[in-house]
C-alpha cells in the first residue's frame, strides 16, 4: 500500500525518467527511419522521372555512356539502369579508384590545413 502511494505521488521518480529516455530514443530511431524512407522515395522518384524523360527522348534502354543498347535482361532486373553492364562495371571500378584517391587526398589536405 505504501509503495503504491509513492509511485502515484511522484511521477518524476527515477523509473519514470528511464521510461521517458527509452521512449524518446525510440522516437529518434523512428525519425531516422522516416528520414531514410523519404530519402529513398525521393531517389526512386528521381529515377522514375529520369526514366520517363529518357523514354520521351527515346534514349531509354540505351547506355548513357556508350550509346549501346542495354540488354533486355539487364533492364528487367534494373529498370532504371542507365548504363550497359560494361560501362557500369567500368564506372564502379573508376569510383572505387576515385574513392581511394579521395581518401589519400583527404589525408593530404588535412596535412596542408595543419600547415595553414
Ligand atoms: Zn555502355
Amino acid at each position: 500500500m505504501k509503495i503504491r502511494d509513492v509511485r502515484t505521488e511522484s511521477p518524476n521518480s527515477p523509473t519514470q525518467g528511464v521510461l521517458d529516455a527509452a521512449e524518446s530514443s525510440e522516437a529518434d530511431i523512428q525519425d531516422e527511419i522516416e528520414f531514410a524512407l523519404i530519402q529513398m522515395k525521393a531517389e526512386t522518384l528521381h529515377k522514375i522521372e529520369e526514366a520517363l524523360r529518357r523514354l520521351e527522348e527515346g534514349t531509354f534502354g540505351y547506355c548513357f555512356e556508350c550509346g549501346e543498347e542495354i540488354s533486355e535482361r539487364r533492364l528487367r532486373a534494373l529498370p532504371f539502369a542507365v548504363r550497359c553492364k560494361d560501362c557500369e562495371e567500368a564506372r564502379e571500378t573508376a569510383q572505387q579508384r576515385e574513392r581511394a584517391i579521395a581518401q589519400r587526398r583527404g589525408a593530404a589536405s588535412l596535412f596542408i590545413d595543419m600547415q595553414g
